[in-house]
């Protein structure tokens, strides 16, 4: 039978407050938080957890995510990859539909849809393709993919090119009341780059992708939701000109949002010193004053979204040549470490930022349930040791793929426990229950 829980003594951290507030919380036995309070006094019988030190959070919520589940079960399946969201403290993910084959039909995301809710124990949206195949020659069911309950559509990992094909998707998907979201990048300039051309590239000698293949995109696309009157969501922006574009057009009212990847924060294509494959990503990584630029966007708002892009790919493809290996790492499980590291533990971004951009923010663009921890809200937190360290390696990874920049390095502070409504998804400390072997119902 379950219990109520009693938090003491957390460090709150909340979306709209720059300094953490030191709380009890109560959460009831049906997972409903009761009272956050200076303190409160455990009622009989209460499962009672020591928080003092501790950072407590909403849990994060992840937009953008590549499970690869139907297709390449080998690098990711659904469960895997929704184990690894909760073990990196992400309690909603939204899955990319460019599977084999592709998510581009109601019956496709039917499908993935019911694996879903069989074997994640969290929340696992589905987007769909904009044109048949990703191919770019044809629209997609949209309609169908819509009624079947996908959220978004794009194709994700390409651009529209055709620009006919996109402005109909967005005259579509305002119909339905989709997000239509887009991977900027015209295809003719980037085409066998792989990684930002510059100076650099030309001292490695690996082709280069131009900063403005995807600004050039990120300005037709926009100019195209204005023109439609719909929403339209810029996915991984990468450049400060491309940030620049996507503030224009948001002071002008077009209805638009973007998110940044934390790679795309806190790597530039100097790291690239060895040809390591694991900083290979489209977009790539850009400069250290693109980094800047972003950073810097995503304290003034104008950055929408933290998002990972999680990319699975297997050590063996991971091992080719930089020209030859995929493009994307696996970002779930290092994201909010990773953030802490560089960027907040150093002084550089709040918390209150994390929570606004990666928890807050993508629920509201996505409709779901707030995440705030609040009397009254579904439990849906995280609970974060600043003073502990992670080391990420394979006994702490559940991803079916290694692909990091951190492989075998230490990052600080470690998640503890995840817990979504009356359940602990995730305790560090005792291991219980095990983060792949208890099934829930799904909350959806
Ligand atoms: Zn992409």
């Amino acid at each position: 039978m379950k219990r109520k829980r009693l938090f003491k003594q957390a460090s709150l951290v909340s979306a709209d407050n720059p300094r953490t507030q030191t709380a009890d919380i109560l959460v009831d036995e049906r997972g409903v938080i009761e009272g956050v309070e200076p303190e409160i006094r455990a009622p009989e019988g209460c499962e009672e957890w020591d928080c003092r030190d501790k950072i407590m959070m909403p849990a994060l919520f992840d937009m953008h995510v590549h499970l690869r589940e139907p297709g390449r079960e080998d690098q990711e399946t659904i469960e895997t990859g929704s184990n690894a969201a909760i073990n990196g403290g992400i309690t909603g993910i939204l899955a990319m539909p460019n599977t084999t084959p592709p998510i581009d039909s109601g019956g496709m995301v039917r499908f993935v849809q019911t694996l879903a809710r069989d074997r994640a124990r969290i929340p696992v949206l589905t987007a769909g393709c904009i044109t048949r195949g990703r191919e770019g020659g044809q629209l997609a069911e949209i309609a169908d993919i819509h009624q079947q309950g996908a959220v978004m559509i794009t194709d994700d990992g390409s651009p529209v090119s055709d620009a006919y094909l996109l402005r109909r998707a967005l005259e579509y998907a305002r119909h339905f009341n989709l997000i239509v979201a887009s991977h900027c990048e015209v295809m003719e300039l980037s085409r066998g780059g792989a990684m930002n051309e510059g100076a650099h590239s030309y001292r490695l000698g690996i082709p280069g992708i131009p900063a403005c293949g995807e600004e050039i995109c990120i300005e037709r696309d926009l100019r195209l939701a204005q023109y439609t009157r719909t929403h339209i969501h810029i996915q991984h922006v990468s450049t400060a000109r491309g940030l620049e574009i996507i503030r224009r057009f948001k002071e002008d009212g077009v209805n638009a949002t973007c998110e940044v990847t934390p790679h795309h924060l806190l790597f530039s294509e100097t790291d690239i010193q060895d040809y390591d494959t694991h900083l290979k990503m489209n977009p790539p990584l850009r400069t250290v004053e693109d980094n800047a630029a972003l950073l810097d966007g995503l304290k003034k708002g104008w950055i929408d979204v933290i998002a990972t892009d999680h990319a699975p790919h297997t050590t063996f493809e991971k091992n080719l040549d930089f020209a030859s290996a995929p493009f994307g790492i696996i970002g779930l499980e290092t994201a909010l470490l990773s953030l802490y590291t560089r960027l907040v533990e150093p002084g550089h971004l709040g918390w209150d930022v994390i929570a606004h951009r990666f928890a807050s923010e993508p629920r509201r663009i996505l409709n779901r349930e707030p995440a705030d921890i609040a009397a009254g809200r579904t439990a849906d937190f995280l609970v974060f040791d600043p003073n502990a360290q992670t080391r990420i390696d394979a006994s702490y990874l559940l991803s079916k793929s290694h692909n990091t920049p951190y492989l075998n390095q230490t990052l600080k502070g470690s998640i503890e426990k995840v817990v979504l409504g009356p359940d602990i998804l995730l305790d560090r400390l005792t291991g219980e229950p095990a983060p792949l072997f208890s099934k829930r119902e799904v909350v959806t």
